[in-house]
């Protein structure tokens, strides 16, 4: 990762681990590998006594609604907040039902990966070479990854961070297998190809842009970099054992042909929406997140840390109760980082707590509310006042 430690982590979350004796890092100015993120925070936090047991594992939303409502009743007022929500999900091949009152979709985009195609769709013969496509961030450090990279001519599509990443990654592997070629094949033209940050306050992604521009303006013999291109049709060639990837190129005006080994698609993900197209949730047209939010996102520039603060205001829907957090409300924008979706959580269940003070004399204990669930679901009347006993 290219945040440090101090960012990637919310003062609830190590408090929590404090009171288990946990320390999750000795320098918090440090940037966590993935693996120590997840090793060191994230699961210590998932087996805290305030989670666990709050986590259903393995389980997968399909779909959200409303009880006895559909997506164009009701509209814009806040009518719907009376009905519960109704949350198809799956476990195990399995499919459940589950009702809430509020409903936090922080379901990322990493899960769905953008094709490689020109213009965001995916290029002829892409499916089909599907076997031969990598589509995150390989790990080289593992020996049967690297194999599969080590001596090939492999093909580097994006000019994100991700692709940042790979560049860098590859061009190590290329260090030790001098035989490995990487084309790098990218829309942009922009010279250097990452903005240097004045002053950059995250020298972890200080170095990696810098070594990417150095691999993007050509001088590593190793690494032919492609800009203004796009990748127009991809074509398995070759028998069973010896198949290989044809791939035409268009850029500058003009078409070439590539014969490769493999292909990492580093081309950017996307939200999906269809969990919560029963709902009304308002989208941006461009960037597919929600809109008071891209709104606000717009203009911003490329700079991770040029963010805005959030509110539960600006993360709310025409739908009471439900909202989007995390890279999922940023959408296609690659801003994103894990700061600002920790200061959502603030922001969203601040909001809720605020809202759920009033009500709280108002409303029925927990025991009272379940069992008038179980009678009559459609007419329960929303309340928020769980959230001061809700664990997450
Ligand atoms: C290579 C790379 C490097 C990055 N480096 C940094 C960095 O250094 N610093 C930083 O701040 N950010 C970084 N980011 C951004 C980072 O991805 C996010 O900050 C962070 O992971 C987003 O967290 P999230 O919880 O919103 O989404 P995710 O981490 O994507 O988590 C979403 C979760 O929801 C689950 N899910 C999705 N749909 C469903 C469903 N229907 N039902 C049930 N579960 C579902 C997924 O399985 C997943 O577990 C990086 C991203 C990438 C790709």
């Amino acid at each position: 990762m290219f945040s440090p430690w101090e960012m990637n982590c919310s003062s609830l979350g190590l408090r929590v681990l404090s009171g288990e004796g946990v320390r999750p890092c000795r320098d918090p100015g440090a940037a966590p590998t993935g693996r120590q993120y997840l090793a060191d925070y994230l699961l210590p936090l998932a087996k805290s006594r305030l989670v666990r047991g709050a986590v259903r594992e393995r389980t997968r939303v399909l779909a959200i609604s409303r009880d006895a409502t559909l997506k164009e009743d009701l509209p814009g007022g806040g009518a719907r907040a009376l009905r519960p929500f109704r949350i198809l999900a799956e476990r195990g091949g399995r499919p459940e039902v589950h009702a809430a009152d509020i409903v936090i979709d922080a379901g990322g985009t990493w899960g769905q990966m953008r094709p490689l195609g020109d213009g965001g769709i995916p290029a002829p013969g892409e499916n089909e070479a599907a076997s031969f496509i990598d589509r995150g961030i390989p790990d080289f450090s593992s020996p049967r990854v690297a194999a599969r990279f080590a001596g090939r001519t492999v093909l580097l599509a994006g000019a994100g961070h991700s692709a940042a990443t790979s560049a860098v990654a590859l061009a190590a592997l290329a260090a030790r297998h001098p035989r490995t070629r990487v084309i790098w094949v990218y829309r942009a033209t922009r010279r250097p190809l990452y903005a240097r940050v004045p002053g950059e306050p995250l020298p972890a992604r200080g170095e990696l842009c810098a070594e990417a521009n150095r691999l993007a303006s050509g001088c590593d013999p190793r690494f032919e970099p492609c800009p203004g291109s796009v990748v127009e049709s991809i074509r398995v060639t070759g028998g069973r054992n010896r198949a290989r990837l044809e791939v035409s190129l268009r850029g500058g005006g003009r078409r070439r042909r590539e014969v490769v080994d493999r292909i990492i698609a580093n081309v950017g993900s996307t939200p999906d929406p269809s969990i919560h197209s029963e709902l009304q949730v308002h989208l941006c047209y461009a960037t597919c997140g929600p809109i008071k939010l891209a709104a606000t996102l717009l203009g911003k520039g490329d700079d991770c840390l040029a963010q805005v603060a959030p509110s539960a205001d600006l993360l709310s829907h025409p739908e009471p109760g439900f909202y989007i957090i995390g890279s999922k409300s940023y959408g296609r924008n690659a801003t994103f980082l894990l700061r600002a979706g920790l200061e959502q959580v603030g922001a969203v269940f601040g909001g809720l707590a605020g809202a759920a003070r009033p009500l709280q004399d108002a409303v029925p204990s927990r025991r009272a509310r379940r069992a008038g669930r179980s009678e009559s679901p459609a007419t329960e009347p929303k309340n928020s006042s769980h959230f001061p006993e809700t664990r997450a």
